[in-house]
Formats: C-alpha cells, sequence, structure tokens
C-alpha cells in the first residue's frame, strides 16, 4: 500500500505527523489501473473508493476523512477543517490546522508536495506538476500555511517521487519556460534533448523559504512500484499524504 511513510513523533511543544506516499500496490483496481488506483476518472469508481477506505483505515480515519482536491494544474488553495460538503474543490494545494483529517494529493508523474509544521499544527498537501510549478502553486501553499500560523523555519517539506529530469523530455520552448521561474529545473533527458526537472524547481521554491526538505528518491516512469502517465497513458494514481497527530493520541 505503501511507497513510503515517515513518522515525526510528538515533544513537548511539537505535534506528531504522518507522512506517507502510496505505491501501486495492495488495491482492488483491475489493469491498467492495478492495483492501488485512488484517482482519475477512467477506473471503477467503486474500487477507487475502495482503495481510499484502505487508506483513510492506515491512517485511522473513515473514508470522508481522507480529503482529496479536484486538481487542475492550477496555483488554488483550500482550507480544509473537515469532510467536504458536495463536491472535493477544484484547487491544487490543501492546508489544515486539524487533527481529524488527512490530506491527499494525487500523482501520475506530477510532484507530490507535503508540508508539515509541527509546532504551530498545521499541514499542507501540494499538487505540483509542470504548470503548478511555473505557477508557483508551492509559493501560494506556502503562503495560505503562513496565514494559518505556521513558521517556514520550522515546517519540513516532503517532495514526493515524480517522473525524473531525464525521463521529461520536452521542446525547448517549455524547458525555457520552467527555467525562467526556476533555472535549477532546466536539465537535459536520457538522450541528451530538453527537458525539465519539475522535481528540482519545487526543492528550489521551498528552500527559497528557508523550508527543511526531504526528497524521496524514485522516478515514476521507471519504478514498477509507482503509476506513471509518460510511461503507461491510460493509467492511475498514487497520493502523497499527511496527517497531524492529534493531541490526545500518545
Ligand atoms: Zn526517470
Amino acid at each position: 500500500m505503501f511507497f513510503w511513510t515517515h513518522d515525526v513523533a510528538a515533544a513537548p511543544g511539537r505535534r506528531g505527523i504522518r507522512f506517507a506516499i502510496t505505491s501501486r500496490h495492495g488495491g482492488r483496481s483491475e489493469p491498467p489501473f492495478g492495483t492501488m488506483n485512488l484517482g482519475g476518472r477512467l477506473d471503477d469508481p467503486a474500487a477507487v473508493e475502495a482503495n481510499r477506505t484502505a487508506v483513510a483505515s492506515a491512517f485511522d480515519l473513515p473514508r470522508e476523512r481522507l480529503l482529496f482536491m479536484e486538481q487542475c494544474h492550477s496555483a488554488d488553495v483550500a482550507r480544509a477543517d473537515g469532510p467536504w460538503e458536495g463536491a472535493a474543490p477544484r484547487v491544487d494545494a490543501l492546508v489544515s490546522t486539524r487533527g481529524d483529517v488527512a490530506l491527499a494529493a494525487l500523482s501520475a508523474d506530477c510532484v507530490p508536495v507535503l508540508l508539515a509544521d509541527p509546532v504551530a499544527g498545521v499541514v499542507g498537501a501540494v499538487h505540483a506538476g509542470r504548470p503548478g510549478m511555473v505557477a508557483r502553486v508551492v509559493d501560494r501553499a506556502v503562503d495560505a500555511l503562513v496565514e494559518a500560523g505556521a513558521d517556514p523555519a520550522e515546517t519540513l517539506a516532503v517532495v514526493g517521487p515524480s517522473v525524473c529530469g531525464r525521463c521529461y523530455e520536452v521542446p525547448e520552448g517549455m524547458r525555457a519556460e520552467a527555467a525562467a521561474v526556476s533555472p535549477t529545473s532546466a536539465t537535459v533527458s536520457w538522450s541528451g534533448t530538453p527537458a525539465i526537472d519539475v522535481a528540482a524547481g519545487v526543492v528550489d521554491q521551498l528552500s527559497a523559504h528557508g523550508i527543511r526538505v526531504t526528497w524521496v528518491p524514485g522516478c515514476t516512469r521507471e519504478s514498477p512500484h509507482l503509476y506513471s502517465y509518460r510511461r503507461d497513458g491510460s493509467t492511475g494514481r498514487f497520493a502523497g499524504i499527511v496527517r497531524l497527530v492529534p493531541e490526545d493520541a500518545s
């Protein structure tokens, strides 16, 4: 079910945090979505819901408290204070100060970013693809965390696995557009052609705020344990998930 997990223990004056990146394994979806698909519009909705319920349960939460977004490659952020009333918001970042929800960002090559200030008790989840990196969705999410009380100097960021720079060949103009926002993101592919390292750009953006980054190794296109749109076309979505541990939990 999980590709990577990391628990930050609670301490006096600091909340516990649970970070996770899901894998393709342990779910109900059939090929080409096999098996732990958590999103997209093409798979059997009942299988996706069963998978989401299993992941919520692993986070000790009922299904409706594992919160997803209607991701649209925007730089928009929503507060998440409880289960959605109706459809999920069309945003690409969520921020919460609640310990009774978990926030999820879906990916199949894009960069899932998880944020947490254990001192202030604020968490965030961000979907940052190439358009999101260029539109600075990470900066907007950090702004929203700060508005909710977070201090970038106390904030931890997890940058999840995504398509790596070598595997993300693009037209020269597209690389130039990304380089104008983050010079670090401009790179070359396995065949030496123009490419973008979106995650490097995202790490650059986080570092500019003084945020400590944990970059989870792995390329979606190269790992059979993760979903990759570039590799497979029609495929599922894995998720980066963050939860603030409730204060009464030991
Ligand atoms: Zn790669």
